[in-house]
């Protein structure tokens, strides 16, 4: 017997050991290693389909190599995804026909658009407008704006966000935070899941989350997507958006107020109706084929390998650009070469602790920043069943400002997930918060939409929202200096003698642990109710 309890406590020591070896592996010099090389201007802003996919691919497969991971696609690290580069040439004037008259929307000052379908030619003739408010049909909240009307073959214009934006009301839509049916994306699947021809989204800067000139970088430009049948017979033939000025002349030139409608649309019993107002447009399409890369890593379980955590960061970024200040390249060092190195630093910690029971497959899939293409991909062509996936740990943006007192969880209240961040956080001493600028809608921008669509849980956290020696508001001035002047432009460098990994191997720290939990019980975490991916596991 005494043996046996020595016995146990040895390999109760080691386990804790290994533990302990693995968590204190992680460093931030190790950390700037892989981002330093990440980030480097040889990678040329590591853009799909160019020599900085070549090389960046190249770096990370060879990178798991080294790491110790297996190939997660059979014998390879690479996924192939296809892609198409589609550019749809809109006309400079769209003229909408009304009651009072006609009204002409300019291209990219007024309306912008695309048509998503591998067609040479789209025409679309006397084509009747509804004003369907908000274009949601969300039966968990008892909401539907299709009601009572038909709108196949018909022409949409929808609300961005959610009723809940507008009235402060907190109980329907989870109040301020946007809800997945407040993104643009939805609108989209909601107009081809009715039938419409065409959808057009009101842009108003707070309630989408971004300025106008985002919805605009794409008109008359090749958009990436990805090739398969949802190209080949959409009955939405036109996406797109108009400006909150071009809405207001088009509902005035139709007998209706904007900003009484908007009210009329945010509350409940509302009808979609017809705006008595009709177009033709005509649009030429081009596409050239291509094909990109997701890249991937396993260690397998050794007693259920075929259930699995994902962690995920996604490669791609945005290439070459016009020079600011003589620097064409952007080099994406937080968006998204950091993660890569927390996913690295995660996997070397798994390969130093205990070998985990169920799977761990580290992920990184190209094209988010043309519209989470190589995760969208990857959840229909995964090597394990989405039923069996149980949870996508994923990060995205990462703040350089060295440790941080909170862990910020984008998208808290969907998931038990959240209970095992808040434990792990609480180890480190950190509290757990949710998003200050939820109404973004952020957890619906990043790699892990995919994953909540088919059903899996994610966790998308970071310390973002409280630096040690900053406090709150004082970070929060930091926040908004990254997202004007760093998010998305050539000066997302990371430079090692001003800025802190330390923040970083925090968070790295925590989601080891908090993957390394996962992978050894046998329970598949659970929605929460009033989640709109709420779905039984
Ligand atoms: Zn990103």
């Amino acid at each position: 017997m005494r043996y046996i309890l020595i016995a146990f406590i040895l390999i109760f020591c080691s386990c804790v050991n290994k533990h302990e070896l693995a968590i204190s592996s992680i460093n931030s010099k190790d950390l700037e290693k892989d981002l330093l090389i990440l980030s480097d201007d040889s990678l040329q802003g590591r853009a799909p389909l160019t020599i900085g996919e070549t090389r960046t691919v190249a770096y990370l497969q060879k990178r798991m190599k080294e790491i110790g991971l297996e190939p997660a696609f059979g014998s390879s690290y690479k996924q192939e995804v296809p892609l198409v580069q589609l550019t749809s040439h809109v006309p400079d004037n769209f003229i909408i026909r009304t009651p009072n008259g006609q009204i002409s929307l300019k291209s990219g000052e007024d309306y912008t658009a695309g048509c998503p379908v591998l067609r040479e030619e789209i025409d679309i003739k006397s084509s009747e407008i509804i004003f369907a408010g908000f274009g949601v049909n969300a039966p968990e909240k008892g909401w539907n704006d299709f009601e009572g009307i038909d709108v196949k073959g018909k022409t949409i214009i929808v609300l961005v966000n959610d009723p809940d934006f507008y009235t402060g009301d907190t109980s329907l839509f989870n109040g301020k935070a946007m809800t997945y049916q407040g993104r643009w994306r939805y609108k989209f699947e909601e107009a081809e899941r009715q039938g419409a021809v065409a959808c057009f989204i009101v842009h108003e800067t707070a309630a989408a989350g971004y300025p106008w000139s985002v919805t605009t970088l794409q008109t008359n430009k090749a958009e990436l997507d990805i090739d398969d049948q949802h190209l080949e017979k959409p009955k939405c033939l036109l996406t797109g958006w108009i400006t909150k000025d071009a809405a207001i002349r088009l509902f005035s030139s139709c007998n209706m107020d904007y900003e009484t409608m908007k009210l009329k649309a945010s509350t409940k019993g509302f009808h979609s109706i017809s705006m008595n107002a009709k177009f033709d447009i005509n649009i030429k399409n081009k596409w050239v084929k291509a094909s990109s890369k997701n890249v991937a890593g396993l260690i397998k379980g050794t007693e259920r390998p075929d259930e699995v955590i994902v962690y995920c960061a996604h490669w791609d970024h945005l290439g070459i650009g016009n020079p600011v200040n003589g620097d064409s390249i952007y080099n994406g060092a937080s968006d998204n070469a950091a993660a890569i190195s927390w996913m690295f630093s995660i996997a070397k910690a798994f390969k130093k602790g205990e070998a985990p029971k169920r799977s761990v497959l580290f992920f990184s899939p190209t094209a988010e920043e043309a519209g989470l293409l190589g995760s969208t991909y990857f959840v229909n062509h995964s090597p394990f069943l989405t039923s069996k996936t149980v949870a996508c740990i994923n990060t995205d943006v990462i703040l350089f400002l060295g440790k941080f007192k909170d862990v910020t969880v984008t998208g808290l209240g969907h998931s038990e997930l959240d209970k095992y961040v808040e434990e792990e956080a609480s180890k480190q001493g950190r509290y757990v918060c949710a998003d200050p600028n939820p109404e973004n809608g952020m957890f619906f921008r990043s790699d892990q939409l995919p994953f909540l669509k088919a059903g899996v849980p994610a966790i998308f956290a970071k310390g973002y929202s409280n630096q040690v020696d900053l406090g709150k508001s004082k970070t929060q001035e930091k926040i908004d200096e990254y997202w004007n002047n760093t998010y998305h432009k050539q000066c997302d460098v990371y430079d090692p003698k001003t800025q802190s990994l330390d923040g970083l191997c925090e968070d790295a720290k925590l989601f080891y642990s908090l993957g390394n939990r996962l992978a050894n019980e046998t329970y598949f975490p659970k929605w929460y109710k009033q989640s709109e991916f709420y779905t039984q596991r």
